[in-house]
Order: C-alpha cells, then structure tokens, then sequence
C-alpha cells in the first residue's frame, strides 16, 4: 500500500486513516525510508482532540496535512463505524511507540524520546531497551522547557539523528510543537504519544487489560485522573455531532431536473 492514496475517513472535518496497527507500520516504514521527502508527522487522534479541533481552526489543518492519523480511542473508532467506515481497531499512541520499538530493534532505526517530567523520558527509554533489546534510543529530553531552550533541542535532536522523534507533551500540545518545528527537524518521522512515556516508565499505571478489552480505557482514565472531567464532557457533545454528521450525509440532496 502506497501511504499516499490510504483510505480515509472524515470526521467532523478531521481526517482519520483507516488503517490497523499493522498497516500503520507499514506506512511508518515507508516514511523512514523516504528520508529525502523531509519530516512526516503522525498523529494518534481521540474524540476530545478531534471536538477540540472543531474550534481550533489550525489543529485542523494540522491533522489533515498529517502524514498518518490514527484511530486512538474507542469514541474515534465509533464515530468512523458510525460514518459507514469499517474501522477494524484503535490504534493508540502507546501501542503504536511500543510496535515501533520493536520494529525499530529489528530494523536498526534510532528514536528519540522528547516529553514528560524530568527522568522520565530516560527511564521510559530504558524499559523501552529492556523490552527490546538492540533498540537504539538515540536522546532523551524533558518536556518542560521555555521557548528559548527550543534551538538548543532541535539542535541536539539533529545532532543525534534520530529516524523517529517521539513527542510525549500532551495533545494537542505535541502536535501544535511538532507542526511548528517540522521544517527545522532533520527526522524522517515525528508522533505525539500524549502520556505514554509517564506510562512505559511505570509513573503512571496503565488501565487495566479488562478496560482496555471493553473499550472502557477513558472511563478508567476518568476514575485515577477526575481532573479529566472536563476534557471528558467533551464526549457527549462529539457523539452528537458525528449522529449528525451521518444524518446530513443521508439528507437527499436538491431534486434535479
Ligand atoms: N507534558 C510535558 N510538557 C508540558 C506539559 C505536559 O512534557 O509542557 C507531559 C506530561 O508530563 C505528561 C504528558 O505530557 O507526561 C501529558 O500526559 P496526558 O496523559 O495528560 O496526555 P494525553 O495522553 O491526554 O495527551
């Protein structure tokens, strides 16, 4: 499959690939190996990211320039199956960096880990090296850092050369830092993976396979992080909106003749 012409699915003016974890690799593949062709972005999308680029005109962009945009999250899965898409699965931030890792060791390609508190980032790397023994993490950097330290990290991520650079600042945080940076970016590929690295480095747990099974991941996030609410009302108002997405694609258009 050629990245180029991958099916997609528009959501409330967002644009999903429906692809599986697989596939998704397989584009990431054929985004290393076209190096030449500058700095490719890849996002993970979830329903408060695609509601929130509902009001925010340049995440839009940002998402529909993107080279990869993944299902992350049950309600996007939802929304594409509820569009007449038959998207098979989601495709997480934390899965999608955990298949790269290992594709990464096998392949010889080096990552960088950009995001998260002081330490974290370096511990993630090294459970990430654990898991993958021969996987190359390349740099590892805190996401806490003022505008006037941003040369001197692109500088080193350049210097380290890294074939993927994962950004864990938070979405759409990661993706607003990535966009504005790509051009400066000597890296074939650049993802945002929200709090995986506070995850992989056991800061925070995981939910529990269970949850994830039922699909009940955010509802788990919601119960260990309350502070979520508000992001999470978020929810209901983009259910709405994509049962009336498929009710104006239904509408007959104007009579002709
Ligand atoms: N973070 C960061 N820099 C910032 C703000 C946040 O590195 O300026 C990190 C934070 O430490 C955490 C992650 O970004 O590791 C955000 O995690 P969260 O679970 O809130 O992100 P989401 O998955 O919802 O995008």
């Amino acid at each position: 499959m050629d990245f180029e012409d991958m099916a997609t699915v528009n959501i409330l003016g967002c644009k999903v690939h429906l692809v599986d974890m697989p596939a998704a690799l397989e584009v990431i593949t054929q985004m290393v190996n076209q190096e030449a062709q500058g700095c490719k972005q890849v996002v993970t999308l979830n329903a408060e990211i695609i509601y929130q680029a509902g009001r925010q005109k340049e995440l839009r962009r940002i998402i529909n320039q993107a080279g990869l945009v993944t299902a992350d999250g049950i309600g996007t899965v939802w929304a594409a199956r509820t569009l007449g898409y038959p998207q098979k699965e989601r495709v997480s931030g934390i899965d999608l960096l955990i298949n790269i890792c290992s594709r990464a060791a096998a392949q010889g390609w080096k990552i960088y880990l950009l995001g998260a508190a002081p330490g974290v980032a370096l511990k993630a790397g090294r459970n990430l090296q654990q898991l993958y023994p021969g996987l190359t993490v390349c740099g590892c950097r805190d996401g806490y850092f003022s505008s006037h330290d941003e040369p001197g990290i692109i500088a080193d991520i350049n210097a380290q050369s890294p074939h993927i650079l994962v950004a864990a600042l938070g979405a759409p945080k990661q993706e607003y830092w990535l966009n504005r940076n790509r051009e400066l970016l000597k890296v074939p590929v650049c993802m945002g993976v929200g709090g995986s690295f506070d995850v992989i480095a056991g800061v925070k747990q995981r939910a529990p396979q269970l949850f994830i099974k039922l699909n009940l991941e955010w509802f788990y996030r919601l119960l260990t992080e309350p502070a979520r609410f508000r992001r999470q009302l978020a929810l209901p108002a983009f259910a709405l909106k994509v049962l009336r997405q498929k009710h104006s694609l239904r509408r007959p258009g104007p009579e002709q003749g």
